[in-house]
């Protein structure tokens, strides 16, 4: 197989809190895809919140010695009460409902780590990553059992539910959730914005919910004090056509951002759908993509080709790549990169069921 560099985790979340114009996801179906922890969802908690997980010839188990031993007089002589007993109980009879799953994501990781991948990109196919934190917990409690973790963890947001935890406003909220996402071991945030320079435009583009939207001064101000690296991706629409090239630059800079990525949006092959609509009607004008692209090869220094084939350059000292188009053709054919869906299986392209690997 060819060298591959990144893994891409598609974080089960039943439905976005956002509702982009331009979503990608509302363009084409995954209806292939079966979500293995649908309708598991509290065994999943359960597991993630109470059991130790050990590994045992290859295989992820429980630890028994912590949930149970389920010899009545086992329980008598050591003075285990019958509701310690019971918690225990539940314990292994949600284990029993996902131990599948649990088995066959592992055994993904370990596949992608024995193939040296080193990056792992959490990202939500149609919702934001936080919504289904039980998930990202059992990612992280894998992940630490793997014979070398991957040490180099990214994560996809638009940026809702990382404002500091107020639980009067959003219950997504009452959790310092970038907190949340150093512990499991992200060490960078993209950033995927609708609008850099307009607060009140992002939220519009991205229509996101009145309860999370967030001031983008704070929120990277707050993810830089915390030691995160900070990626701008700029879904680029009309909104950027009154501006100059340098602009985005001064903008990151004040952002205190590490790297930017330009990234065209994408329309469907049918180009039916409202959001293809949406994207013929607000595409940033072609004239000011190539100013950017001018600006870029005349200000900065080329750093290195991504496996997409994007080339990568240094401006005033952010890394910087545009992403032509991120579901082009010739790019998913070089694609270095895997992914595990929601049914738990790797790919190695997003909407090609063919292209399962196992
Ligand atoms: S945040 Fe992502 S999944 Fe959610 S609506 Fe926007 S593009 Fe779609």
């Amino acid at each position: 197989m060819q060298e591959i560099q990144s893994l891409s985790i598609t974080v089960p979340t039943g439905g976005c809190v956002n509702n982009c114009k331009y979503c990608v996801s509302k363009m084409h179906s995954d209806s292939w895809i079966k979500e293995r922890f649908k309708g598991k969802s509290k065994a999943l908690k359960h597991i993630v919140e109470n059991a130790k997980l050990i590994i045992r010839n290859n295989k992820v188990v429980i630890d028994k010695s912590k949930a149970s031993l389920s010899m009545e007089s086992f329980l008598i002589e050591n003075g285990i009460s019958k509701t310690m007993f019971e918690k225990a109980s539940m314990l292994i009879n949600s284990y029993e409902e996902i131990h599948d799953e649990i088995q066959d994501f592992y055994e993904r990781l370990k596949f992608a780590r024995d193939n040296g991948v080193n990056t792992v990109i959490l990202t939500g196919v149609d919702g934001e990553i936080l919504q289904n934190k039980p998930f990202l917990k059992l990612f992280n409690i894998l992940n630490n059992l793997l014979p070398n973790p991957f040490s180099w963890i990214e994560a996809q947001t638009s940026g809702v539910m990382l404002e500091e935890p107020n639980p009067f406003i959003s219950k997504y909220s009452e959790e310092d959730n970038l907190q949340f996402l150093k512990d499991i071991g992200v060490k960078t945030i993209s950033l995927s914005i609708s609008d850099i320079f307009d607060n009140d435009n992002n939220a519009e583009i991205t229509q996101i919910p009145k309860a999370l939207r967030f001031n983008l001064d704070a929120l990277c101000k707050e993810i830089k004090q915390r030691d995160f690296n900070l990626r701008l991706s700029l879904n680029l629409s009309d909104c950027y056509n009154v501006r100059l090239p340098q602009d985005f630059f001064d903008r990151a800079e004040q952002l205190e951002a590490d790297q930017i990525t330009f990234r065209v949006l994408y329309t469907s092959p049918d180009g039916n759908s409202e959001e293809d609509k949406w994207i013929y009607d607000h595409s940033i004008d072609l004239k000011m993509m190539d100013s950017i692209n001018d600006f870029i090869l005349d200000y900065g220094n080329l750093i290195g080709v991504l496996s997409f084939g994007a080339k990568k350059y240094g401006v005033h000292g952010i890394s910087t790549v545009i992403d032509q188009d991120c579901m082009n053709e010739d790019v998913k054919v070089t694609l270095k990169s895997i992914i595990v869906r929601e049914d738990l299986s790797l790919y190695t392209k997003w909407d090609e069921r063919a292209s399962k690997l196992y």
